[in-house]
């Protein structure tokens, strides 16, 4: 064979090796039909978009303090001399209908967003509304940055403070630790201020409450400087997993934001993982520009979707950018600051659902052990696993991290078929049976799967906040899809 045959041969093989997955990202584009269903007039849905419900009223609400209360306090009024009830509705991310309730009004936050900073004590005072987003730019002017939110900023932050999230913030427990205060308007009209030494006892049954006790109004947040942060990562074990979240996390001082992934295509299930972090540096601190487009990464996470090809191709991928972003550097809140679009799913016949388990560090390597064969049979397909760190939350009454923790968070996409419906109930129960086994708890903003037993068991401290919701609200006014199932 002469040199110039072998050349073209070559040329070939490296022709058809980007090809495949080049085809594989176009086909992903292609087969999606881009359908959005609009939701009919007098109805409304969540993100799973498995909850459409027929209700009185939507009402939103406007973006004025002296305004929204007289307007809350008259649609207050209103649904009790006509027998309403009333639920709340942030961005809807929740997926259980927890922002629904079957023939009441719904009451729209979004609008209710302005914000004000204290540059000395570093409090941002901001509407239950207003987005993680809008709260990151406006801090951004200032150098300053959100302590604890979620790995998305697409969520409001009433709506995050009401299922007490938490993010991928070093070492931190949830969202509830940098609550000073809020006011709040309860069932009977009255705002009031709740803080650890204001009505203590609303303070931590409104933080993760789910919107059972009152509208949140203003709250006060603890906020921290926005810093140049340095990305690295190791793949490992996941074995080894918590031994090098302590040498290389816990132990190193500078290192402000870190999750975890593990692999989920079919070759070498569960058997690999990465750390990734970023370490605060001295650099310039940039501000934030508008968020860059993410098309192509999105057809690349789309295209794992029910595809074992996809899967693997994706992992490669990450592993690849990962190496080609050591030592980047990034403000806190261009990392903050990530858009749920990234991962939209653009196919109108399936959802994506979240599930996440808090397991206790002793147990974390068995935890992955009894949930691989579970994941391994499952019929519903698997897109990612991600891990964080949560430490103990001692704030919130109904808490799920009673203890340090790691959340285990699952992302699904489910046909939108009775059979898948079945599928992943049955999945879910199996998931919480195993977090239950290893001392764990499950997040409650998601789908209904669990009876309210089992959830008893998860939230032994259930009972008590269910009879302190009618301590607060006796005529079961604020009600909603979450609180009907589990009461
Ligand atoms: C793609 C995705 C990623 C996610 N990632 C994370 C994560 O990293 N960490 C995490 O902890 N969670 C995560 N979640 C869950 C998310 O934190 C919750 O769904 C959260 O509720 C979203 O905020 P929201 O504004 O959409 O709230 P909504 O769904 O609108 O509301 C949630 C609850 O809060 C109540 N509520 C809303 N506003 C008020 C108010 N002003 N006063 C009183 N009650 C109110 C509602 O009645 C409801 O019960 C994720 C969800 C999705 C879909």
């Amino acid at each position: 064979m002469n040199k110039k045959y072998l050349l073209k041969i070559g040329i070939l093989a490296v022709i058809i090796f980007l090809s495949i997955p080049i085809f594989h990202v176009l086909k992903t584009k292609w087969s999606e039909d881009g359908i959005t269903i609009p939701i009919p007039e007098g109805y409304t849905n969540d993100v799973s978009g498995l909850n459409l419900t027929k209700v009185d009223t939507i009402i939103e609400v406007p973006n004025n303090k002296k305004e929204i209360e007289i307007q809350l306090k008259n649609i207050l009024k209103y649904a009790k001399e006509n027998d309403l009830k009333i639920s709340i509705a942030g961005a809807k991310h929740s997926m259980g209908g927890h922002t629904i309730y079957p023939n009441g009004i719904v009451l729209n936050m979004l609008a209710y967003k302005q914000m004000e900073l204290d540059t000395i004590n570093n409090v941002l005072t901001v509407g239950s509304g207003a987005l993680w987003e809008d709260a990151l730019r406006y801090l951004d002017k200032y150098g300053k940055s959100i302590s604890i939110m979620q790995a998305f900023s697409s969520f409001s932050v009433g709506g995050s403070i009401s299922v007490n999230g938490h993010g991928w913030q070093k070492d931190l427990p949830p969202i509830s630790s940098s609550v000073l205060s809020f006011t709040l308007m309860t069932a009977n009209g009255e705002i009031i201020n709740c803080s650890r030494e204001d009505h203590p006892e609303l303070f931590h049954l409104v933080i993760g409450g789910y919107g059972l006790f009152g509208i949140i109004l203003d709250i006060q947040l603890k906020v921290v400087a926005n810093i140049a942060l340095k990305y690295n990562y190791i793949q490992l074990n996941p074995r080894d997993y918590v031994d090098y979240y302590k040498k290389y996390i816990t132990e190193k001082p500078n290192i402000n934001l870190v999750f975890g992934r593990l692999r989920i295509s079919e070759k070498h299930f569960l058997e690999e993982a990465t750390l990734n972090f970023f370490e605060k540096v001295e650099a310039p601190v940039p501000h934030l520009k508008k968020q860059k487009s993410t098309a192509a990464q999105r057809l690349v996470f789309r295209g794992s979707a029910n595809s074992e090809y996809g899967k693997r191709l994706r992992w490669d991928l990450e592993m690849g950018m990962n190496k080609v972003s050591r030592n980047d550097i990034y403000s806190r809140n261009e990392l903050l600051n990530g858009h749920v679009s990234l991962i939209e799913n653009k196919d109108h016949s399936s959802t994506d659902l979240l599930q996440e388990y808090f397991i206790p560090e002793r147990n974390f390597n068995r935890y992955i052990e009894h949930i691989k064969p579970i994941l391994e049979k499952t019929k519903v397909d698997l897109l990612n696993i991600t891990i964080r760190g949560v430490k103990g939350d001692h704030d919130s009454y109904l808490n799920y991290a009673r203890e340090d923790v790691f959340g285990f968070v699952f992302l699904f996409n489910q046909k939108k078929t009775d059979e898948q419906e079945e599928e992943m109930k049955n999945l879910t129960n199996k998931l919480v049976d195993e977090a239950l086994k290893n001392g764990g708890t499950f997040y409650l903003p998601y789908r209904l799967h669990i009876d309210r037993n089992k959830m008893r068991k998860s939230y032994p401290q259930a009972d008590n906040f269910f009879q302190l919701k009618l301590k607060y609200d006796p005529t079961e006014l604020f009600d909603n899809k979450f609180y009907e199932h589990y009461k």
